[in-house]
């Protein structure tokens, strides 16, 4: 090996080590203005040795990371970057494999092969199913939308491949009011403008009105394409997609799920009543880098039917040989044929943490959730407003009689003053009329203890607003 690979390899790990030892604070420390200052540096006319540069930007970059890895994080729903994923992930990196055909890295498309295997057994979706590993639920949502499109057209006769998106026959499609706002892209990607879209009502837990959307399909004919959700952004709510599968059939409609994390609860056996119906939709998107803990980016798109998948994303040219026999080109199931080998981690992950692992750390984040509502609830002025049955809270803030205006504010202060304090960092949004704190307990090692300690910052944060 040439020294300065080594050295360089030795300050990245050197670095890295001491990033996660010293468990980052969740909050970032420098300004803007600081890590411009100290990144958006000249470019240099010479090169600078590589060990040196390595070091250089560890320096310039730690104050300004956000501590995801850190069990005190609850902002948005974001994973950890389980070590051994992040292991694995630096051998893909030294081993540079390009995951586009077969021919570009046999053992990544075998992986994959081995991959999607595991995932379809582990959250109950049909065996036969195919799964392209993409960026993330955005990208998964658009190949499970894509493959969609393509097929309810090809149902009704038309090759949208040859004849293109527009003159075919008008797709509706359905979803539920409190969509993802990625499901939007996704379909604004594949030529559906906002107006187009029927949005169906939502309940007070975000989730759309079974008898809503029999009713909208109800009033109309042709191809159709229903979208549902699995784990609200807010409340962590499921769609009830048994309902919803029943009339999506009756309409002969394509059911996508949109499961970034909430599809993760089939892995664990006491919440799989939550989302079981899931397997009756034809397409689903869900993220590794949430629930898994894989590395950023990873993400699975899966269709249940292979063909409408490969139809909808296959690339084709006479350089890019065909697998042998029945092995796996990767990039024939999603957007991108220069590919990151993304399932070298996942494999790991999965060997690592096995099915009891998985299910175990879903299992503790949702128990956590129900006992950070347990120690919040009779605090007066502290209201959960979702029902907790995943690992999602939404509170608000204030004493009867404040306006919508105060309570709002207070949620406001309360999410800077405990990111203020950097023990642990929420986030917030605006959800059904009112600004909320959001606690997404998603973090790899986030256990009881981090949720008492939580349940005192949040209490104390907002004692000391009240009196104040
Ligand atoms: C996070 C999320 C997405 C988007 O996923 P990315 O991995 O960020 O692309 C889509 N839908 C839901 C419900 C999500 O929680």
């Amino acid at each position: 090996m040439k020294p300065d690979f080594e050295q360089a390899l030795a300050t990245a790990y050197q670095r890295a080590m001491s990033y996660r030892e010293q468990a980052p604070p969740p909050r970032p420390l420098a300004s803007l203005a600081q890590l411009r200052a100290s990144l958006d540096i000249d470019l240099p006319q010479r090169g600078r040795a590589g060990e040196e540069v390595i070091s250089a930007l560890a320096d310039a970059v730690e104050p300004g990371l956000i501590g995801i890895t850190s069990p005190d994080f609850y902002g948005w729903v974001m994973g950890a970057s389980h070590p051994v994923g992040v292991a694995a992930d630096w051998l893909t990196s030294a081993w540079g494999q390009n995951a586009g055909i077969y021919h570009t890295s046999p053992a990544a498309a075998v992986v994959e092969e081995a991959v999607s295997r595991w995932m379809l057994e582990l959250l109950d979706l049909p065996a036969a199913a195919s799964v392209g590993i993409v960026t993330g639920a955005t990208m998964a949502n658009f190949v499970g939308l894509a493959s969609a499109r393509s097929e309810v057209l090809h149902r009704v006769g038309w090759d949208l491949e040859q004849q293109g998106f527009n003159a075919a026959p008008a797709i509706q499609v359905f979803l539920g009011e409190e969509a993802h706002s990625t499901v939007y892209s996704a379909l604004r990607y594949l030529g559906f403008g906002q107006r187009q879209l029927i949005r169906i009502a939502t309940d007070d837990q975000g989730r759309m009105s079974a008898q809503g959307l029999a009713d909208a399909m109800a009033r109309h004919s042709g191809p159709m394409v229903v979208v549902a959700q699995a784990g609200h952004i807010n409340s962590g709510a499921f769609d009830d997609l048994a309902a919803i599968a029943g009339i999506a059939a009756e309409h002969r409609a394509w059911l996508h799920v949109d499961g970034a994390f909430g599809l993760w609860a089939n892995a664990v056996p006491e919440l799989a009543h939550l989302c079981g119906a899931a397997k009756l939709a034809d397409s689903w998107a869900v993220d590794g880098h949430k629930w898994l803990q894989a590395p950023y980016d990873t993400g699975f798109a899966i269709v249940k039917y292979p063909a409408a998948h490969r139809r909808a994303m296959a690339i084709t040219a006479s350089y890019l040989n065909d697998a042998p026999g029945d092995g796996r080109d990767p990039s024939s199931l999603v957007p991108e044929l220069s590919r990151r080998a993304r399932g070298f981690a996942v494999w790991a992950l999965l060997q690592s943490l096995g099915r009891e692992g998985v299910a175990e750390m879903i299992a503790r984040h949702c128990r956590c959730a129900f006992e950070l509502q347990q120690l919040l609830q009779d605090e007066p002025g502290i209201a959960v407003i979702n029902h907790v049955e995943l690992n999602q809270l939404a509170l608000v803030f204030g004493l009867q009689g404040e306006t919508q205006a105060a309570k709002d504010a207070h949620a406001e202060a309360l999410i800077a003053d405990l990111q203020q304090r950097n023990s642990a960092f929420v986030s917030g949004a605006s959800w059904r009329g009112q600004w909320i704190m959001r606690v997404s307990i998603i973090s790899r090692t986030t256990d009881s203890q981090h949720i008492e300690a939580l349940a005192q910052s949040i209490i104390s944060a907002w004692r000391t607003r009240r009196v104040t």
